[in-house]
């Protein structure tokens, strides 16, 4: 099968022909119709998180069919599923029991672990995949498998805050906008200053206001969430932000955090990082999805431009999700 394989931290991937992976207990292979990208994947190529794996092959929003099963599964060859970063969970330390499994002591993560979606073919773990939603085309339904899950994750932990700012309008803030909307609730979105397009991208999915992250809104946040990688970015968030509010850093690295006043903390302002996906946020997410109904934008590259569509995420030259199809 091809694939876009990661040889060497900090350098591109590199086009393989490799065997078909073989399903083994408790797994399914897929044929891959299409993977997201996401910032994730260029933190693991970047060498940004801890004890990565070499070679591997990224990509964890894969949205593929099931042509094969390893022993103990009972998905019906031909189902559509959709394979998120949590690719396994050990089931048995303290955060598995408690239904934290999102914070497991030896978890399984796609694309970091085991081989992702850039390729034709992988293998995934039945039961940490989803189903997705019918009507929702490969290419649309990929992106909401980490960036919407993830996304979706964060929203949660702002609670019921009216005023929601996000700073860094990407893949996941584009899905949580709408979200957002749905529920009744203000979005202002931060983009790069000057980035005008994203701007009125943003207004485009039901922002009420939008303007540059060094800006302050004309009304104080009751939450935020901060999807750019930028430690610089909570400072800002917590000044723009009202007493009692929270700030959620959903990304999985972040520049460091400049020291700040502990005034900006004050008042029982609450800054936290969300971590991961549990399958309950999955199953959530996906129900809810098609209701609102989301749509993402999506922009699409073949395999083999899969580092261009790396590198244009990683500049800022796409609005919304990109996707890899094979
Ligand atoms: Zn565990
Ligand atoms: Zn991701």
């Amino acid at each position: 099968m091809h694939a876009m394989v990661l040889t060497k931290l900090k350098s591109p991937l590199q086009w393989m022909d490799l065997p078909k992976p073989i399903p083994g207990k408790g797994q399914l292979l897929l044929k891959v119709h299409c993977c997201g990208i996401c910032r994730t994947d260029l933190h693991v190529i970047d060498g940004e998180l801890p004890h990565s794996m070499l070679p591997i092959i990224p990509g964890h929003q894969i949205v593929g069919t099931v042509v094969e099963k390893g022993a103990d599964t009972h998905s019906l060859l031909g189902r559509r599923v959709g394979v998120p970063w949590l690719g396994g969970a050990c089931g048995h330390c303290l955060y598995c029991l408690d239904g934290r499994e999102n914070l497991c002591d030896a978890p399984i993560y796609t694309g970091y672990h085991t081989n992702g979606g850039f390729a034709e073919f992988c293998v995934a773990n039945e039961n940490f995949c989803f189903s997705i939603p019918d009507h929702y085309p490969d290419e649309q339904a990929a992106p909401l498998l980490c960036a919407g899950l993830i996304g979706y994750r964060a929203l949660r932990f702002t609670e019921y805050g009216q005023n929601l700012g996000l700073y860094g309008f990407g893949a996941a803030a584009h899905i949580v906008t709408q979200a957002a909307c749905h529920q009744g609730r203000s979005v202002y979105a931060f983009t790069w200053p000057g980035d005008i397009e994203t701007q009125n991208f943003a207004k485009s999915l039901g922002a009420i206001w939008e303007g540059s992250s060094d800006d302050l809104p004309p009304n104080k946040l009751d939450a935020a969430i901060i999807f750019a990688p930028s430690g610089n970015l909570v400072p800002k968030a917590l000044k723009a932000a009202s007493k009692g509010s929270i700030v959620v850093c959903a990304g999985i690295h972040m520049s460091d955090i400049p020291s700040f006043p502990y005034s900006l903390l004050w008042e029982e302002r609450v800054l936290r990082s969300v971590a991961n996906l549990t399958r309950r946020d999955g199953e959530e997410f996906l129900e809810l999805a098609p209701r609102i109904p989301i749509k993402t934008s999506v922009t699409t590259y073949p395999l083999y431009k899969a580092n261009e569509a790396l590198d244009d995420l990683r500049h800022g030259r796409f609005q919304g999700a990109a996707v890899i199809t094979i």
